[in-house]
């Protein structure tokens, strides 16, 4: 690991010294950074310090022991801090008092939780006290101190799983001593108590004293941090995302702001935009006299951020709150979620970073912002997820429909539009039972009050989401903006209650299976069932029931893609075969056909008699016989492939598969009697030559090239039906562009043999027809001698396409059909980080992969390269094609968008030269 030259380890945060800066995540975590960034820009930021990651990475790297200097420097640096707040630690008359902060490089779930009010003692609550003239203040702030500081720094938790919280149980039994029903019941003198009973429990517990000195409780503050990071959630987090364990986390101590004081202080959370429409409005809530979560936590009903415009306290902060917007957007180039807090009137700053968002948020804000000039094209490209793309083609509500039900009075409610898009289902109530539900193939819309991380399996399963309390940063917003789920959150006006197992709005009551509709673009509920369309983008590109102009979706998507045109290397092309696919997929951005699989056309109509004719024949003049009725289909066939691709490439492949595909199965004796009606031949013929075609391991056995060079004729009128079809095609005026390509090739021999063929047939057809059309003759790279002999083959082939099904099939030894009885297993165990038949293996695959596109242009220096397996439509895959120098990938039609911006993704974070 890199590590920085100087041995500073606190980088100081306030007014009047900034150490750090924004572009430092790495050393001063994703938290750290953006503090100091927004001091830097005059933000109101309480003064802080940042203790690096690399003290982190020393203390794992040393046994768990932080470098010598550290106390010493954490001291000075408490020193520093009290000048700068004019307030000392543990000092009765002013005490000081910090919040001690993990801070990753992106911020973990499974870290150390935040603790507040730090520095608080007998003395110095009693100091607070008089500060603030609000004692019961005081103490409720030192008992949630010692509550937070017992648990997480000391240990003091339940000691199995029907235990309850300790500190809870002790809080409890005091609040039915004096009869508290609530927390707030509780007076000073109550919370007297509770400090004394708490630290009682820590004793017992623990066998040490609550330390009252405030260095102490620091020093160990932040040791709770660094061991954190190595705590089992953490560990299990960074092992999901692939984080490295090396990067550590920072830790930051910052001086302690109060949104507890009274009414004319709050704490809140919000975004410069919103993160589910991307419209321009300011978004978030906020809790007066809360601290802390207390937002998110749920534990009131936080107000939205507009309404704190008309509080007649602390109205003035929001006016400020609103310039704080701009600032941050204008610094940090992105839309911002950032964390807040007022005391006494007076705004405070507590952490900001980009905030998450959906697919359609994405699209319309980096339009936005890109033309508003706060953003730049670069991080417009580079801020998207790919994959969340797929959002953008989930269905909308019918508009015939929608205003039907509108008009019929079927509105129940309207929330907050969480998740944009249409969901129509069965209304269900609980997260087991929509899963259920799901899998017998019902669509369910889950209805809960509030949803929680044990929901997520049924929320996944669901069309879509609905709660009846939560807003902006409840957890069922924070899924559907991750995971592109439709949902309405918070629609008051909703009742749900479980146990009766009813949902009522408006007069109405629902029971569980009855049909429900919502619209997470309006946040609109509605009564029954509303038929759904296809999405605005399809309607533009697929179907044309819209026009571009009357589409802003389209415009918003369209300015990104040609953005992402501007910088990607990759062509992209789509595995199409038939003409329709093919216009779908140039409607999406795709530059040419990279996989056409000519044996999909062998199954339509007739043409399977014909096949399985060929099939039957004994001698090659029968074969030719019946491949004879197979070429004008075939032909036609790429015809309209060539018409629809109008000039750009069609890279066909030669029959593929093994031959009893074609034939009905063994035990299926009614088919056999059909193949042998229609053959003319009797059912035992039909038996004897299924059971001579039967293989061990037709993946291994008769397929690829093997047909073509045991079977010349077969390739013989393919390349007779391409070469016809782009005479024919080119006479009416329309370019072509064929690649014939040879599969499954291992020997250079078995791809000669064939090239001869086509060429051949190439020379036949253009004395024939007296039209010279352009072609190319190339191989599927798919199995590993092909990769380790691409040298030799590169001499006969025009280019490469990386069959990496195949590939990856022969390369690992897994067939990909049988894989799923062991896979799931392999991945539970991390034998693989992911399913190597999504994404390619790049250490395994992936280096046959080098050795091919490097042995291949050793020979041929401007060699194309492509790649057509399903993992190119994959992001990452995507990436690894770009870095090791393809020229393009292959997708199929509806993935061409995804890939893209993969590709400009790849292209900006690694040129090439
Ligand atoms: P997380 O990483 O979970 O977001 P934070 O470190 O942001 O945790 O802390 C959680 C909350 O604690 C913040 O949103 C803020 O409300 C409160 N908080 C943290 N530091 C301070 C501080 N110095 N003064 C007041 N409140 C604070
Ligand atoms: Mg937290
Ligand atoms: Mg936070």
């Amino acid at each position: 690991m890199a590590k920085s030259k100087s041995n500073k380890m606190i980088y100081f945060f306030s007014k009047s010294r900034t150490d750090g800066d924004g572009t430092m995540k790495s050393l001063l975590g994703g938290k750290g950074a953006n503090l100091a960034a927004m001091t830097q820009i005059g933000l109101p930021v309480p003064p802080g310090f940042t203790i690096t990651t690399e003290v982190c990475t020393h203390y794992y790297e040393n046994g768990r022991k932080y470098p010598e200097t550290l106390l010493s420097d954490m001291t000075k640096a408490v020193s520093w801090l009290e000048k700068e707040t004019g307030k000392k630690f543990g000092d009765p008359k002013n005490p000081l008092l910090v919040s001690v902060r993990s801070g990753a490089r992106d911020s973990m779930p499974g870290m150390m939780d935040t603790i507040l009010n730090l520095g608080l003692n007998d003395d110095t609550t009693e100091g607070l006290k008089k500060a603030t003239g609000n004692g019961r203040f005081a103490w409720d702030s030192y008992r949630r101190f010692l509550q937070m500081y017992g648990d997480v720094v000391m240990g003091v938790q339940k000691r199995h799983e029907h235990e309850h919280e300790p500190f809870d149980d002790v809080m409890d039994a005091l609040k039915k001593e004096v009869k508290a029903k609530e927390d707030v019941d509780l007076t000073e003198e109550h919370l007297q108590e509770l400090v004394k009973r708490f630290k009682k429990l820590i004793k017992e517990r623990t066998g040490k004293a609550f330390p009252t000195d405030p260095m102490k409780q620091l020093e160990g503050a932040v040791g709770a941090v660094f061991s954190s990071w190595m705590n089992e959630r953490a560990i299990l987090y960074r092992q999901k995302y692939r984080i490295p364990d090396e990067w550590g986390t920072a830790v930051n101590v910052q001086s302690m702001v109060f949104g507890n004081m009274g009414n004319d202080c709050a704490t809140g959370v919000a975004f410069t935009r919103d993160p589910a429409t991307g419209e321009n409005v300011f978004y978030g809530e906020y809790l007066v006299n809360a601290q802390g979560e207390d937002v998110v936590a749920g534990v009131r009903t936080p107000l939205k951020i507009s309404d704190m415009a008309h509080d007649a306290e602390i109205g003035a902060a929001f006016k400020e709150l609103n310039q704080v917007r701009k600032t941050l957007e204008k610094n940090f180039g992105d839309v911002q979620d950032f964390e807040f807090t007022i005391e006494k009137k007076k705004l405070y700053m507590l952490q900001t970073r980009h905030g998450k968002r959906t697919a359609l948020a994405y699209v319309k804000i980096a339009h936005d912002m890109v033309k508003e000039k706060l953003m730049t094209p670069e991080h417009a490209i580079k801020s998207g997820d790919p994959e969340a793309l797929n959002q953008l083609l989930q269905p909308i509500f019918d508009t015939v429909d929608y205003e039907k039900a509108r008009k019929a009075g079927r509105l129940l409610a309207t929330g907050l539009p969480a998740g944009p898009g249409a969901a129509s289902g069965v209304v269900c109530f609980s997260a087991h039972k929509a899963e259920e539900w799901a899998k017998k193939g019902q669509h369910v819309v889950l209805a809960r009050i509030e949803t929680s991380p044990e929901d997520l399996r049924g929320m996944i399963a669901s069309e879509g989401i609905l709660t009846a309390r939560g807003g902006v940063s409840s957890h069922a917003a924070l899924v559907a903006r991750q995971m592109g789920k439709v949902c309405v959150a918070g629609a008051g006006d909703i009742e749900i209650d479980y146990h009766k197992g009813t949902l009522k709005a408006k007069g109405v009551t629902l029971k569980e299976g009855d049909p429900i509709s919502i619209n997470g673009t309006t946040g609109e509920v509605f009564n029954g069932k509303i038929a759904t369309a296809d999405s605005e983008l399809k309607q533009v590109l697929v179907s044309k029931k819209m026009k571009p102009k009357d589409s802003k979706v389209f415009q918003y998507y369209d300015f990104i893609m040609k953005l992402a045109d501007k910088y990607r290397n990759l062509g992209i092309r789509t595995n199409a075969d038939q003409p329709d696919q093919v216009e779908n997929a140039i409607e999406f951005g795709a530059e040419g056909i990279g996989l056409c699989r000519t044996e999909h056309m062998f199954f339509e109509g007739d043409r399977i008699i014909a096949v399985r004719q060929m099939i039957l024949a004994e001698k090659p003049e029968d074969r030719k016989k019946a491949l004879a009725k197979l070429l004008p289909y075939q032909q036609k066939d790429f015809e309209g492939i060539f018409k629809a691709l109008d000039g750009r490439p069609a890279c066909i492949r030669l029959l593929d598969p093994p031959l009893h595909e074609f034939l009905p199965h063994s035990d299926n004796r009614k088919g056999q009697e059909e193949v042998a009606k229609q053959l003319k031949i009797t059912v035992e013929q039909v038996e004897k030559l299924v059971a001579e075609l039967h293989e061990f391991n037709p993946m291994l056995g008769f397929r690829g090239c093997r047909l073509g060079i045991v079977r010349p004729e077969i390739s013989e009128m393919q390349a007779r039906a391409i070469f016809q079809a782009a005479a024919a095609v080119m006479k009416s005026g329309v370019k072509v562009k064929p690649e014939v390509m040879v599969p499954l090739v291992g020997f250079k021999k078995e791809l000669d043999l064939q090239v001869e063929i086509v060429h051949r047939v190439a020379r036949e057809v253009m004395k024939e027809t007296g039209k010279k059309f352009p072609y190319h003759v190339g191989t599927m790279i798919e199995i590993p001698r092909g990769c380790l002999t691409a040298d030799e083959i590169a001499e006969t082939a025009e280019f490469f396409s990386f069959g990496t099904n195949d590939l990856t099939q022969t390369a690992l030894g897994m067939s990909r059909d049988d894989s799923n009885t062991f896979l799931p297993h392999y991945q539970e165990l991390e034998i693989i980080k992911a399913n190597p038949f999504a994404s390619i293996d790049t250490t395994g695959v992936g280096q046959l992969m080098r050795i091919g596109v490097d042995k291949g242009r050793s020979k041929k220096s401007d060699l194309k390269i492509g790649i057509c397996g399903e993992h190119g439509g994959d992001p990452s895959s995507v990436v690894f094609c770009h870095n090791i120098g393809l020229d393009y990938v292959s997708c199929s039609p509806f993935r061409v968008p995804i890939a893209r911006l993969a590709a400009a993704q790849a292209a900006l974070r690694n040129p090439r030269k």
